[in-house]
């Protein structure tokens, strides 16, 4: 692997890589899809009812399977997610496919350019420990497979996608004790990642699962692994100031790296003359933060008299939802607030995961003007691009570059964002291994 010569891809999920055609393939293979996952929430969504005795032959050609597939406009997650759910009916998920995918993916985005990926998987929250071992092992020998018939130019990670709900510690657990069991594992697998619907999971929930990480990274770094959170990134249920504190405390608690994290950076003007319903106890939380931090936070632009603020957390305290108006005054007391937050998240060692397409098509970025990610130079964020899905979205990672240019940032500056993203592995953040050993050398 050389730096000097290619790209860093570090948010990235393994099924949602798969491109038209082999997608097409895979269910082709397939005996039995399991076409209800896709069927009736597709009729619902989109409106097209899919038959699905002639379905190969309806989408015979790859423009019209690229038409049913690809999710590539502006649309509400629940859209992406009907897409999303053709690749679950077609592909089988079994330690087979899983390898066969790990390594053909592994390939297909070394030819565009990336060098070294991490790539996410998720498992039913059904699955059992055998399932769940044998799949994981399946991916690790599909990049190790990968790396080797391309001669160590490329590296594969692995990061497994907890449930928000689920009983991560338990899985956490899991995992650790397959990494002590099988060497593979324990190469590959770096980190673990919470996605999928982010509102009614608060960071908090999580504090104290990121402490017991931290704490057991430093006690056995041979197997240390990062929490790569998405944070920020969908945040229909509460204003831009409570969802840029959210972005804060996942990084002040210790997420490695942080999934888009927009909120923290959306030009509130985006909200402008807009109304949000949130539940009182994140108004609540926001109200808390900004008394406790009321100095300091003022520093970076008016903010409400303490006790304007005092008086309405007394007011909410019997309601379950406010609705809270977008004024002008509300517009830049949020962009002062995120200011504060950007200058704190500055002084964490998170790194920001910005997904450009993933943001103009599912993110809450409507504007081109509004993106974070100019936003995020300005204040000396460190922060890498990635694909997210590269398969579904229909991209890949220099488009992904490229668009981060459209928006802004220049030539120089995405070189820097390029090469330092090799510093910003889960191998290194978690301590795993030196930086100077990092990804950018062969090993
Ligand atoms: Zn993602």
């Amino acid at each position: 692997m050389d730096s000097n010569l290619g790209f860093a891809d570090l948010h990235n999920h393994l099924y949602g890589s798969l491109k038209p055609e082999l997608l097409r393939q895979m269910g082709l293979n397939n005996p039995s899809p399991r076409w209800e996952i896709f069927t009736k929430p597709f009729q619902e969504l989109y409106g097209r009812s899919i038959n699905t005795g002639t379905f190969f032959e309806d989408y015979k050609s790859l423009e019209d399977f690229k038409k049913i597939y690809l999710f590539n406009h502006q649309g509400p997650f629940p859209e992406f997610q009907a897409k999303f759910n053709l690749i679950i009916a077609l592909s089988k998920f079994d330690p087979q496919e899983i390898k066969f995918v790990s390594k053909h993916i592994t390939k297909d985005q070394y030819e565009e350019g990336v060098v070294f990926g991490e790539y996410r998987i998720m498992y039913s929250p059904l699955d059992t420990y055998e399932g769940i071992y044998s799949k994981t092992l399946a991916a690790c020998e599909g990049f190790e497979e990968a790396e080797s018939e391309l001669l160590g130019k490329v590296g594969s990670r692995l990061v497994v996608s907890l449930h928000r709900d689920g009983e991560f510690f338990k899985e956490y657990e899991m995992l650790k004790e397959m990494m002590e069991k099988n060497s593979l594992i324990k190469k590959y697998l770096v980190g673990l990642d919470f996605c999928y619907i982010e509102e009614g999971f608060p960071p908090k929930g999580k504090r104290e699962f990121l402490k017991e990480i931290q704490k057991d990274n430093l006690a056995e770094p041979s197997t240390a692994l990062t929490v790569l959170y998405h944070v920020g990134e969908s945040f229909l249920d509460k204003t831009l100031l409570s969802a840029s504190r959210w972005v804060l405390e996942a990084a002040e608690w210790g997420a490695h790296r942080l999934g888009h994290a927009i909120a923290v950076g959306l030009d509130p003007n985006a909200y402008l003359g807009k109304k949000v319903l949130e539940p009182v106890s994140e108004r609540e939380d926001t109200l808390k933060f900004q008394l406790d931090h009321w100095d300091e936070i003022s520093k970076y632009g008016e903010l409400p008299a303490k006790k304007r603020l005092e008086s309405e957390l007394d007011s909410i305290r019997h309601k379950e939802k406010v609705e809270i108006s977008v004024t002008e005054n509300l517009v830049s007391e949020t962009k002062a607030f995120q200011e504060y937050c950007m200058d704190r998240i500055k002084n964490t060692n998170a790194i920001i995961e910005s997904c450009p397409s993933s943001n103009e098509y599912i993110g809450m970025v409507k504007d081109k003007a509004h993106h974070p990610l100019v936003r995020f130079a300005h204040n000396d964020l460190k922060f890498t691009i990635s694909t997210d899905d590269p398969g579904i979205f229909g991209t890949n990672i220099k488009e992904e570059y490229d668009k981060a240019q459209s928006l802004g940032l220049d030539t120089e500056y995405l070189e820097k964002i390029r090469k330092n993203s090799f510093q910003y592995t889960s191998e290194i953040l978690s301590g795993r291994i030196e930086s100077e050993q990092g990804a950018i050398l062969e090993r």
